[in-house]
C-alpha cells in the first residue's frame, strides 16, 4: 500500500483571524500540491462545509465560514467557479438552507466573494461500483454537477460514529431526510459505517481539508463542548485524514467504527506509521484532554436482531429529553424509526423502538437531549 499523505498545520492562538486563516489554509493545500493541483480554469467546484443545522460558527458546530472563504478565495485563483453547498438535518428545502447559511456565516462569505449558495435540492441517484453495501447511492443533485468536490469537515467526535471528520462529513451529500432511511436500514455501527466508506469511495472529493482550529469534544457532533485544537489537517485521502485526527486526539482506532471498518477493508493499515505526515511534525500537537463521547456506542453486527436490541439497551447510552424542550419537532421529523411523539409541546421518546442512532440528540437546536449511560455503563465507570 503506498503512503498517504496528510498535511498538518499548527496554528496556535486559536482564533479565527481572516488573513491568518487564508495564510494557513493556504500553506495546507500547498502542502499536497497546491490548489492547481485539483482545480482548472472554469471548472465548477463544490465546496461542502459540515452544516449540520442551523449554528452560529462559535459553537464549533459547522465548518468556520472564515476557512470556506479561504477555499473560496484559493479556488478562485485558480479560476475555479466555488459553490458552497450542503445538506443539513431536515427536510431539505430552499427555506431550511437559507436559514443555515445565514447562521452559519455563509451569506456573508457569498456575497464578499461572489461565491454561489446552493438552493438547488434535487435528489439523483449514483452508481457506487466499489460500495460494499451501497451500489446506487442517493446524492444531492448539486454534488454531481459539480466538476470538482472540497470537502471542509470539522473536527469533532461522534455519539453513533466516534468521531465526526472527514468520512463521515460526507454523509451530508445524502439529501435531507433520506439520511434517516439509510440509519433505518443500517442499524449496527460497522454496516453504517460501511456505507459512510462506500460514500467516499463513490463521490471520491479532490481533497479533504479538516477545521480543526475550534473542535468540539465530549457530545458532539452538536451538544459537546468547543475544544481550541488550533490545527488544520489537508488530504486527497479521508481515512488517512481521520487516522491523523483521531490518533491527535487520542481515540482509539477501535472506538471510530469508519476507522475499524476501512482496516478490514484495507483502507488503511491502521498505523500512524504508514502515514506520510508533512508540515509539522505530529509530536507538536498534543490534543491534551479531548473528551471521547459518552455514548459508548458499540457494534453488535454478529448478534441476531433480538439479541441486539437487547444488548444495545443494556450497555450504550439512551437519549433523554430534558427540560429545554420547546416541542419544535425537529427530533420527530428526523427520527429514523419515528419512535418520537410530541405531546403538550414537548418530544417523548418510545425507547422500546429506538435504535440509540442518536440523529435526535445531533439535530435538537435547543440541546434539550441528552444522553443518559445505561447501567452498565454506570457501573463500570
Ligand atoms: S427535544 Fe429538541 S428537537 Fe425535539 S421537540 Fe424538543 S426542542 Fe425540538
Ligand atoms: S429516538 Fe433518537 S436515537 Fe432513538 S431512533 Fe429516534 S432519533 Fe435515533
Amino acid at each position: 500500500m503506498t503512503k498517504s499523505t496528510v498535511a498538518l498545520v499548527n496554528y496556535a492562538d486559536n482564533c479565527y483571524d481572516k488573513l491568518r486563516v487564508e495564510h494557513m489554509v493556504r500553506r495546507a493545500v500547498d502542502l499536497i500540491g497546491g490548489i492547481g493541483r485539483f482545480v482548472r480554469p472554469g471548472q465548477r467546484v463544490l465546496i461542502k462545509p459540515n452544516l449540520l443545522r442551523k449554528s452560529p460558527p462559535d459553537q464549533a458546530i459547522v465548518t468556520h465560514p472564515t476557512v470556506v472563504r479561504a477555499v473560496v478565495r484559493l479556488v478562485q485563483e485558480a479560476g475555479g467557479r466555488p459553490i458552497i453547498g450542503d445538506s443539513p438535518g431536515g427536510p431539505f428545502s430552499p427555506t431550511l438552507l437559507r436559514g443555515v447559511y445565514q447562521s452559519a456565516g455563509l451569506v456573508e462569505v457569498a456575497e464578499e466573494t461572489g461565491a454561489e449558495l446552493n438552493y438547488d435540492v434535487r435528489a439523483e441517484r449514483l452508481p457506487a461500483p466499489e460500495g460494499r453495501l451501497i451500489k446506487i447511492l442517493d446524492i444531492c443533485g448539486f454534488a454531481l454537477d459539480a466538476d470538482v468536490i472540497i470537502s471542509l469537515p470539522k473536527l469533532k467526535t461522534h455519539g453513533l460514529m466516534g468521531f465526526t471528520g472527514a468520512t463521515k462529513n460526507l454523509f451530508g451529500l445524502v439529501p435531507g431526510v433520506t439520511k434517516a432511511g439509510y440509519h433505518a436500514k443500517l442499524q449496527t455501527l460497522d454496516q453504517f459505517a460501511e456505507m459512510l466508506l462506500d460514500i467516499v469511495t463513490a463521490v471520491k472529493p479532490a481533497f479533504h481539508l479538516m477545521d480543526g482550529i475550534v473542535g468540539m469534544d465530549g457530545d458532539g457532533p452538536s451538544a459537546g463542548d468547543p475544544y481550541p485544537a488550533g490545527i488544520l489537517l489537508c488530504s486527497t485521502d479521508a481515512v488517512a485524514l481521520d487516522l491523523v485526527a483521531t490518533h491527535l486526539a487520542g481515540l482509539p482506532l477501535e472506538r471510530v467504527a469508519p476507522l475499524r471498518v476501512a482496516r478490514r477493508r484495507g483502507l488503511t493499515t491502521g498505523s500512524i506509521q504508514d502515514i506520510q505526515i508533512v508540515g509539522e511534525p505530529l509530536e507538536s500537537v498534543r490534543l491534551e484532554g479531548f473528551r471521547a463521547p459518552g455514548s459508548g456506542a458499540k457494534d453488535f453486527s454478529i448478534l441476531p436482531h433480538s439479541m441486539r436490541q437487547f444488548f444495545v439497551r443494556q450497555l450504550v447510552a439512551s437519549p433523554q429529553v430534558g427540560e429545554k424542550c420547546v416541542g419544535c419537532g425537529i427530533c420527530a421529523q428526523n427520527c429514523p424509526m419515528q419512535t418520537i411523539r410530541i405531546e403538550n409541546q414537548r418530544a417523548i421518546i418510545n425507547l422500546s423502538n429506538c435504535i440509540r442512532c442518536y440523529c435526535c440528540h445531533e439535530l435538537c437546536p435547543e440541546k434539550a437531549i441528552t444522553l443518559k449511560q445505561s447501567w452498565v455503563q454506570r457501573l463500570v465507570r
